[in-house]
């Protein structure tokens, strides 16, 4: 593998943080990128060779894209799959991981049937249109459950909790769409492994345990405070879905820890994930080299834990959008161990993802103390 003067690019369809940390990692490797997002000013423009100013689905802007770069990835599932495909099969320029993978995992139902018929375990679930088929699914799953919008959810939003068969009515109203309906898991912990998917080799970094508020991720803690035995059965679950993931690059796997030690498959991200942002500290290599070097075809980088370590994410305060002026930050920036991560968003609004800040163990803190230490330290940020 010779080293090449210019050395390769990489051509991203989104430019937000991931899009960003994604270019960040990839310059020390002599790999250029060039994003593509709607937003001018994205947060990936600052550390990146250019920016296209298009919509995620504008065919011929992929295609300029495609032309000015060697490779092609995305960091948003809205990436249209087959403007993707189209292009890079025109083009020649290949596109990891395949866009078929974005179709696969597009739609809830048809990425938890695909996981089932492997014998990948999921909660159980029931595909839901009507309010009938919604009082009859809950007979047959139970109540409370989990009602999800096939497609075009996020961070939760178009997630609704069903109480009892008297809700089935407005929950349908609610998603507004094609919707599954999800047995209620009473889990122990969530828990998510990064997993990358090399030329001819795969990798899986340590398991984190993932906070979720308000079904938005807070905090992720690695190693997970799981018995061996769970993290084991995580890291073999993530293996097997990686088996099912068709191109190279990184997923995110997201995990239920139930209360009997079971581990079920919530959803996956054919990305790189926000509950691997630790990996920059916290391991040899991290999520974003990794996704550089797989999406390139180079082999994968060590997955070890540097030590435990802790990630928590800032997030938008207040009611309304206005600019983002974040005070307190010195408080990370003297804290042994911290790193300051902020994503360069020019607004910021209620529970926006505006940055992260990382703790790493110096000493023998132990996660717990890591945890709240990392709690006192976010406390010390907010915005104007
Ligand atoms: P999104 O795709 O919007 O991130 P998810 O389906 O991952 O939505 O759900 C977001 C959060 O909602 C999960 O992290 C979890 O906290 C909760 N959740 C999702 N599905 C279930 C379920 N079946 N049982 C219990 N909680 C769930």
């Amino acid at each position: 593998m010779p080293t090449t003067l210019p050395g390769p690019t990489l051509g991203v369809v989104g430019g937000g943080q991931l899009g960003r940390m994604l270019a960040e990692a990839a310059g020390p490797l002599g790999v250029d990128v060039v994003v593509l997002d709607p937003t001018p000013d994205c947060p990936a423009s600052a550390v990146c060779r250019d920016q296209l100013v298009a919509d995620f689905d504008d065919q011929e802007a992929i295609r300029e894209l495609a032309e000015r770069v060697d490779f092609l990835t995305f960091e948003i599932e809205l990436a249209d799959q087959t403007a993707l495909n189209e292009v890079s099969e025109a083009t020649g320029v290949p596109c990891h991981p395949d866009p078929a993978t974005l179709e696969l995992i597009h739609d809830k139902l048809h990425q938890k049937r695909a996981l089932a018929d492997e014998g990948i375990p999921v909660p159980e679930f029931r595909a839901v249109e009507t309010a009938d088929e919604l009082r009859d699914a809950i007979d047959e799953l139970g109540a409370p459950a989990m009602l999800k919008a096939r497609t075009g959810g996020y961070d939760g939003r178009g997630n609704v909790p069903v109480e009892s068969r008297e809700e089935a009515d407005a929950a349908i109203d609610a998603v507004a769409g094609p919707a599954m309906l999800e047995e209620f898991v009473d889990y122990e912990r969530e828990v998510s492994v990064i997993a990358v998917k090399g030329d001819d080799e795969v990798a899986t970094f340590p398991v984190g345990e993932n906070v979720h508020e308000e079904e938005i991720l807070r905090e992720t803690v690695v190693p997970a405070r799981s018995s061996d035995a769970v993290l084991e059965e995580a890291k073999a679950v993530a293996e097997d879905v990686l088996d099912l993931m068709v191109g190279r690059g990184v997923y995110g796997i997201e995990l239920f820890e139930t209360r009997e030690g079971e581990i079920l498959v919530n959803e996956i991200a054919p990305r790189p994930h926000n509950s691997g942002h630790w990996t920059i500290e916290g391991s040899l290599t991290s999520q974003f080299e990794q996704h550089a070097r797989a999406v390139l075809g180079w082999p994968l980088g060590a997955t070890d834990l540097r030590s435990p370590t802790v990630s928590k994410n800032i997030l938008g305060s207040g009611d309304e959008s206005r600019p983002a002026e974040l005070t307190g930050v010195d408080a990370v920036l003297s804290t042994r161990g911290a790193a300051m991560h902020w994503y360069g968003k020019r607004e910021v609004r209620p529970l926006r993802k505006m940055g992260h800040v990382t703790r790493v163990a110096t000493d023998d803190e132990s996660t717990d103390e890591l945890l709240s230490a990392t709690r006192d330290l976010v406390a010390e940020l907010d915005f104007e």
